[in-house]
């Protein structure tokens, strides 16, 4: 059963404010619709005996539950599947969501990309913008975003309805808010980013479609461990990835936990070594300045140091693949670089390990990628936690490829809003038969 150990008081202000995880209503029968349709993200197509037991339901009450969501397309029974011997054939329940549409946007430092779906799943159309938002500051950036965005927004097929929109962008964001707190690429600084995107539906007439902002490594760490996690839905887990920088996220029982104001699960930014170098964030020795890609490719050798910023600003693909492909050469200094990063990668995960007590730590973005070199270490300088039976359950899993995981957690976390919020974001589009 669903935990709703998370469940806010009250209703969110319609089209503002923390929306994406709460619930809506104390109402008994609306959380009931709500576990639900999480039973069915979380566990697919499922029989109407295991929705009810999952949920703890009775089946008489579930039967009117379900008629409410296929009356609002949110689920629908698939065909039914003969049962041995005699009775009626058994017909599974999935989530449907058709006529309305989630869109994801990764915004990035040359562009944006796009991921626009059905609630249930189904790919509409993805796409990618390029714009130099790299240092754009906050208006001249939300100029460009803002004219993207209409363009995107008109593309939503007349015979549907875009009911929430997610934005994932590299920097601090306060959840509750949706304001860009630090983006030291973006420079959106101060930017009140989901007011402003809000506003801009309002003006088109949909000023209820709800709108989320959030971290992008957040937004990562979502979809690596509900989707890429080849493992039933953990309780807890810890992601740390990114491409250009050391990027962390908590998961809880499959959404992301925020913290106070946005930016739990910092991770690039636990203190391993206070003698270290001095890391952007004004710190000395995170691990971000031991072991972000920046600082892995100026202490490589394979370009100059002083040119190793921009070029993993500017092309982060090329800077990881570059460090790969002269450690898969044997390249000694390459190699005793990493090393000393997954020593040093090591360090900090046995303090978050330690912290945070988790099922699972997924390491993704350039730390998955450069697994074979960063694993060995870490997992050596943790093995003394994990010895202790109150931590030898954690897992430590590498996801080696780069899937465009940010955009597919944003457009993930769209979908979500709607599941948390079906009565306010979805209407009666049929008579529930
Ligand atoms: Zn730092």
């Amino acid at each position: 059963m669903p935990s709703d150990r998370s469940r806010p008081a009250g209703s969110p202000e319609p089209g503002r404010g923390r929306r994406r995880r709460g619930w809506s209503s104390d109402d008994l029968r609306y959380g009931n619709l709500l576990r639900i349709l999480r039973h069915l993200r979380d566990h697919g197509p499922s029989s109407r005996t295991d929705i009810a037991a999952g949920c703890g339901l009775a089946m008489s009450t579930m039967t009117e539950l379900i008629a409410e969501l296929r009356g609002r397309r949110l689920v629908r029974e698939l065909k039914g599947v003969p049962r041995k011997g005699a009775g009626r054939p058994l017909r599974p329940v999935a989530l449907d969501g058709e006529p309305w549409c989630a869109l994801g946007v990764q915004v990035d430092l040359s562009g944006i990309h796009v991921l626009a779906s059905t609630v249930g799943g189904e790919e509409l159309w993805s796409d990618y913008v390029s714009l130099p938002l790299l240092h754009s500051g906050p208006e001249p950036g939300w100029g460009l975003l803002r004219e993207a965005l209409d363009d995107q927004f008109g593309r939503v097929p007349e015979e549907m309805t875009l009911v929430a929109v997610e934005l994932a962008l590299p920097g601090y964001v306060a959840t509750d808010r949706g304001t860009v707190g630090w983006s030291k690429d973006l420079g959106w600084d101060g930017l009140p980013l989901q007011d402003r995107v809000t506003d801009q539906l309002a003006e088109r007439g949909r000023a209820e479609v709800a709108v989320g902002v959030a971290h992008d490594c957040h937004l990562a760490g979502l979809h690596a461990v509900r989707v890429e996690l080849a493992l039933p839905l953990p309780h807890v887990a810890v992601y740390l990835g990114g491409l250009r920088e050391v990027g962390g996220a908590l998961v809880v029982d499959g959404a992301v936990f925020d913290g106070e104001d946005g930016s739990a699960g910092d991770f690039g930014h636990v203190n391993v070594d206070p003698r270290g170098p001095s890391c952007p964030c004004g710190r000395n020795g995170c691990l971000e300045s031991l072991i972000g890609p920046t600082t892995l490719l100026a202490r490589s050798g394979l370009v100059p140091a002083e040119d190793a910023d921009t070029l993993v600003t500017q092309d982060p693909t090329a800077a990881l693949g570059a460090l790969l492909a002269a450690a898969d050469d044997g390249d000694l200094r390459v190699l005793a670089v990493l090393a000393e990063a997954g020593d040093a990668l090591g360090l900090a995960l046995d303090d978050i390990i330690g912290a945070v007590n988790p099922s699972v730590v997924l390491l993704g973005g350039y730390l998955g990628v450069l697994q074979r070199y960063l694993l060995e270490p870490a997992r050596a300088r943790v093995a003394r936690r994990t010895a202790v039976t109150s931590f030898s359950a954690t897992k430590l899993i590498a996801l080696g490829d780069l899937a465009p995981r940010v955009v597919a957690g944003a457009a993930l976390a769209a979908r979500d809003a709607c599941l948390a919020d079906p009565l306010r974001l979805t209407s009666v589009v049929g008579d529930g038969r």
